[in-house]
């Protein structure tokens, strides 16, 4: 599936919401990750962002810090798309 694919399907580009609203910063973060719950493209996502190192915002369901505490915790991983499917409920954290 190639990037602009799933991008088309996510729930923060659809309606009423938009992808601005991840973008806010600290604790404000963990109330604007719940549009993720729902989104088709979660996984994709999440691991897109966390293989380009996204700094910023929310992707995926997860803040900014939280991707942080995941990248420290597994350096080694470079590609995270197969982990995120192993591991997927543990990862993948609900707010
Ligand atoms: S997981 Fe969240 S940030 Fe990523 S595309 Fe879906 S709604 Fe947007």
């Amino acid at each position: 599936m190639s990037e602009g694919h799933w991008t088309a399907a996510a729930a923060c580009g659809q309606g009423n919401v938009s992808p601005d609203a991840l973008f806010v910063e600290g604790s404000a973060q963990r109330e604007a990750r719940s549009v993720c719950l729902s989104c088709p493209v979660r996984l994709q996502c999440l691991a897109d962002a966390l293989d380009n190192r996204m700094d910023f915002g929310v992707w995926g369901g997860m803040t900014e810090r939280e991707r942080r505490a995941l990248l420290r915790r597994r350096p080694e991983v470079s590609s995270w798309r197969n982990e995120l499917v192993v591991a997927d409920s543990a990862l993948l954290v609900a707010p």
